[in-house]
């Protein structure tokens, strides 16, 4: 068995039923995807779109079938491609960028997933760190503003640090901050809780995270 396939097994081994294996692919080949389309792999996470547009497709065209989901911070000009090529987006951090992806997936007649990044760690720039600007978003799309845009959840990213009560305690804050809005918000259905790399996914675990995102613990360390 190849080391991606292992791998894959060991994670997916490791993770509780509710639990969602997003495979992180940036800067590993197409066939290194296809290696783990071929275990069972199915959900795939990518932050370029300029890497991952021409990679999926060509995916696609040799028949495998799988679900992407943009992870990495999206310009304005990108959304027109990120919404042809995946079924969430994962990282959405204002307002603006709901807007554009609600007049992409309208063009082509597409209803697409999103999730709010929050911004958890100092040495971080993405996701939202004004509370407010979330909750404009999350009332917008709750009086169905965006109808091609479904808000399922949240995600983070932990500071990078051995500091295991800093990791713990960001992804409480999102887990906290999702449960706070859908309580306020109970017409949406805001599920998923995006949370955990590869060093640090057994501590989102703990915190709730029912989705992780892990690349280097599948297809090694990447060489940029
Ligand atoms: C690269 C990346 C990951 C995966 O990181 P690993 O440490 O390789 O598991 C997860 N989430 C985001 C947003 C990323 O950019």
């Amino acid at each position: 068995m190849s080391d991606i396939k292992s791998n894959i097994q060991k994670i997916k081994d490791s993770l509780p039923e509710n639990v969602t294996l997003c495979a992180v692919s940036k800067f590993n080949p197409a066939e290194s995807v296809i290696e783990a389309i071929e275990a069972g792999q199915i959900v795939f996470g990518e932050n370029r779109i300029q890497e991952a547009f021409p990679k999926f497709n060509s995916i696609r065209e040799q028949n495998y079938s799988c679900d992407l989901h943009i992870i990495g911070s999206l310009q304005r000009n990108k959304v027109s491609k990120a919404v042809q090529i995946s079924s969430m987006i994962q990282s959405v951090d204002r307002l603006e960028l709901i807007e554009e992806i609600e007049k992409q997936c309208a063009k082509i007649n597409k209803t697409i997933s999103i999730l709010f990044e929050l911004h958890t760690a100092e040495d971080s720039k993405s996701g939202f760190s004004d509370i407010d600007e979330l909750y404009k978003c999350v009332e917008l799309l709750n009086s169905n503003a965006f109808p091609h845009v479904t808000p399922k959840g949240f995600m983070t990213m932990a500071p990078f640090t051995d500091d295991k009560t800093l990791v713990q305690k960001a992804f409480k804050t999102c887990r906290q901050t999702m449960e706070k809005v859908q309580k306020e918000y109970p017409n949406l259905n805001l599920d998923v809780l995006s949370m955990g790399m590869s060093g640090d996914y057994k501590i989102a675990i703990d915190e709730g995270s029912t989705m992780v995102r892990i690349g280097t613990a599948i297809f090694g360390e990447r060489k940029y």
